[in-house]
């Protein structure tokens, strides 16, 4: 039987970072992911050569000691990493349709600030105190900077109030509310149901700086694999735990692989799904409240996605990579309920990808949906899903591209969709238990699984841990890190490559 140090078991960007971590601290890793290759939601797709973004398009925190940059900086794989900044003055842009007005959001707070009170000049103070309590949280957040991770967190008063009742009390205006809430499509939960701490946790990144990384997730992929090579991490694909063996003292001793290979660690951290890990642990050693706790998780929203290319002859001069949100109407909490039946909100990202022979322009088209959207095809599996369920993914496939054309008319006729995906597919394709894109809903007063499970060296990191978002999922494996690691020789590793 082969002894580790730890067992990192899911291969998305928090298991690579998790494995990382221990591995860069002297332990002896294996790291274990159920599909056939890792990376979980930051991988890319291609189709016909061309290269697609699943669930990694753009982040906050790239710019020089923002928190992605230190998290990149520690991880010793900042310089294998190139980002792209989008257009400081509009990186993210609103189209609403019940408006009939498109408002392009600028980053940096201040920048931010000033953009809003020109759309809103009766809401200044409004605004001003908006971006006051994002940033007092933030403040107040240790793990908003890993030179801070190591005080204690303590809950802030925002994290018992909901984004909708701060905005409420801030504004009454319908647009002002529905542009301060618009980051929601990057968490996917309603504001009626966040907590404010959370949405500025989310948002402040994204505040500060909006890029998208040259060669998309892959570029992180890469750079993960390299480092995990260097520190002689073994991986092991279409690999996960059937059952714990050996407990004593509620501590595993045993880990059976569904290939029947058995191995031996001190610890094992779970970087997946909170369901998937309650599935794990034995019966006997969950409590009831325990498993109510997990099993009341809901799931955040996911998405239909249409990938499409334009046509190579097609010339647009000033195509760039850019991110335009539409949103029918101003009700966020509405869009974001499985029940809704309007017209969704859509974000759609444009890009230039390189290729070795070819340049390509690039649609990714982003709809809210929801696991309820595709009930009817649970049961069923990629590659042999049902008539009617190709008949669902055409009809939407053909709406999205309706939308895109109705913002973008010189696209009619130069765009071919070259695939899509339904919350199914994401289901699927990322072994979620739900396909939603950010695991678990982050509801105000919820407390997530995070850190020590009920068998003493089982751990839960991951985005449904913490925070979505690549950030949010990355910091959830520091936080894990620390408390496995001993904490000087912790402390030691991340003040080693960051400036103070
Ligand atoms: C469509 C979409 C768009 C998104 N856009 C962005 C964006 O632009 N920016 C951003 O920051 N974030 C974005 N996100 C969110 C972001 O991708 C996630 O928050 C983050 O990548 C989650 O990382 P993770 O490692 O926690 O989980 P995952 O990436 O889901 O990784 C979990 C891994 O565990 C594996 N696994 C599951 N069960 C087991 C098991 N029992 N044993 C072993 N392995 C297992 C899975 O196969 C998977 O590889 C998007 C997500 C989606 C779906």
């Amino acid at each position: 039987m082969k002894k580790y140090d730890d067992i990192v078991v899911g291969s998305g960007i928090s298991g690579m970072t998790m494995a990382l971590i221990l591995a860069m601290n002297g332990r002896k890793v294996l790291l274990l992911e159920k599909g056939p290759s890792i990376g979980g939601s930051v991988s890319r797709f291609y189709k016909n050569g061309i290269p697609f973004d699943t669930g990694f398009h753009f982040t906050g925190g790239l710019q020089k000691d923002g928190i992605l940059y230190d998290i990149l900086t520690v991880l010793e794989i900042r310089d294998l990493i190139r980002p792209i900044f989008l257009a400081e003055d509009r990186a993210n842009c609103f189209f609403i349709e019940s408006e009939g007005r498109q408002y392009e959001v600028p980053y940096g707070i201040e920048n931010i600030k000033n953009k809003f009170k020109e759309y809103f000049p009766g809401e200044a103070s409004a605004i001003d105190r908006y971006f006051g309590m994002v940033q007092k949280v933030c403040d107040v957040t240790p793990s908003m900077d890993l030179r801070t991770m190591f005080s204690e967190h303590i809950l802030a008063d925002e994290d018992f109030v909901t984004l909708e009742e701060v905005l409420n009390k801030l504004t009454k205006h319908r647009v002002l509310k529905a542009l301060l809430s618009a980051l929601a499509m990057c968490y996917g939960v309603k504001p009626e149901e966040i907590s404010f701490a959370n949405h500025s946790r989310m948002c402040m990144g994204l505040y500060h700086s909006v890029a998208r990384i040259e060669n998309g997730g892959n570029a992180l992929v890469q750079a993960f694999k390299k480092k995990l090579q260097d520190h002689d991490i073994e991986i092991r694909c279409s690999r996960h735990i059937t059952e714990l063996a050996d407990i004593n003292n509620k501590k595993v001793g045993r880990f059976i692989l569904n290939t029947g290979e058995e191995v031996s660690a001190d610890n094992c951290i779970l970087t997946i799904h909170p369901k998937e890990i309650l599935k794990i642990l034995p019966g006997q050693y969950v409590s009831r409240a325990f498993a109510d706790r997990v099993s009341d998780f809901e799931s955040s929203a996911g998405f239909f996605s249409v990938f499409a290319v334009l046509d190579s002859d097609f010339e647009e001069p000033d195509f760039d990579s850019s991110i335009l949100s539409i949103f029918p109407h101003c009700d966020v909490n509405s869009l974001l309920d499985p029940a809704y039946k309007g017209e969704p909100a859509l974000v759609i990202i444009k890009s230039v990808e390189h290729t070795k022979d070819k340049t390509y322009k690039t649609i990714d088209a982003f709809e809210i949906s929801f696991s309820e959207h595709v009930k009817e095809w649970e049961d069923s599996k990629t590659g042999s899903r049902p008539r009617a369920y190709q008949d669902y993914k055409r009809s939407r496939v053909n709406a999205i591209i309706n939308r895109i054309i109705k913002v973008f008319p010189q696209y009619k006729d130069k765009m071919q969709v070259v695939d899509s995906a339904s919350v199914l597919t994401f289901r699927d394709y990322l072994n979620s238990p739900d396909g939603s894109a950010y695991g678990i809903k982050q509801k105000v007063g919820q407390i997530n699984l995070q850190g020590r499970l009920p068998l003493r060296n089982l751990y839960a990191a991951g985005q449904s841990s913490l925070l979505p978002g690549i950030i949010g999922a990355m910091m959830s494996s520091f936080i894990v890190g620390r408390t496995i690691l001993d904490e000087k020789k912790f402390r030691e590793f991340i003040f080693r490559n960051l400036t103070t």
